[in-house]
């Protein structure tokens, strides 16, 4: 099954976000995880969220819809060294006011390197929403990196989030079908509201 996706907009502030009646997906995780290499896989289209470090784009929150009511989110990725101090404060800023207010928030995909295994920040995002109805899913990324050795413990590494994750690859194409299901499945429980005839 497809997911395609067009870009919308970029939001620096919570008040930039779009205002609509659709329901969001978003993606967060550390920079470098994969979040923008698993965006373009997803929806199998290439260079929809820039898989190169665009200034700007990093920062901000980007919405791209899809056919049906579902908005594909990629939240500004956190832990970036280069960006320093008072902008990392920023983005954290943003992104958990994003996590705690936006209304049309209806699912959160943690994105962690299958091989470092779920960190504070990681488990920080989990926190953030666990007072809101929202589906929260946990990818591994990157598990194509690990051997069939590492890989047991590295799932057993997830036990502190709280969820089992979906290991991904975008080089041998594990979990991506499966992520695009819980995707499509959400978009299903959100039908476009039905016209009146006038
Ligand atoms: P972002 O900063 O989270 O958006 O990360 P990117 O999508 O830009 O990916 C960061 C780096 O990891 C890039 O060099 C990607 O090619 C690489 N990468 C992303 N996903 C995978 C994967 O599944 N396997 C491997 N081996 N490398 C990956």
């Amino acid at each position: 099954m497809e997911l395609t996706a067009r870009f919308v907009r970029s939001a620096l502030a919570i008040s930039d976000c779009p205002r609509s009646d659709r329901v969001e997906a978003a993606f967060a995780g550390r920079s470098n995880v994969g979040k923008s290499s698993l965006l373009n896989a997803v929806t199998g289209i290439k260079g929809l969220a820039r898989t190169s470090k665009t200034p700007g784009r990093t920062r901000s929150i980007n919405f791209f819809d899809t056919a049906g009511r579902l908005t594909l989110v990629d939240l500004p990725g956190f832990g970036y060294a280069k960006i320093g101090r008072a902008n990392a404060a920023n983005i954290t800023r943003l992104l958990f006011d994003y996590l705690a207010r936006r209304e049309n928030l209806a699912a959160l995909v943690i994105l962690v390197d299958g091989r470092r295994g779920p960190q504070e920040e990681e488990i920080a995002l989990a926190q953030a929403v666990r007072g809101r109805r929202l589906e929260v899913v946990v990818v591994a990324t990157k598990w194509d990196k690990l051997r069939n050795s590492q890989r047991g413990p590295a799932l057993q590494s997830f036990v502190p989030i709280g969820l089992e994750p979906i290991p991904c690859s975008i080089l041998s194409g594990e979990g991506i079908e499966a992520l695009r299901h819980r995707l499509i499945d959400l978009a299903q429980q959100y039908p476009a509201p039905t016209r009146d005839a006038d």
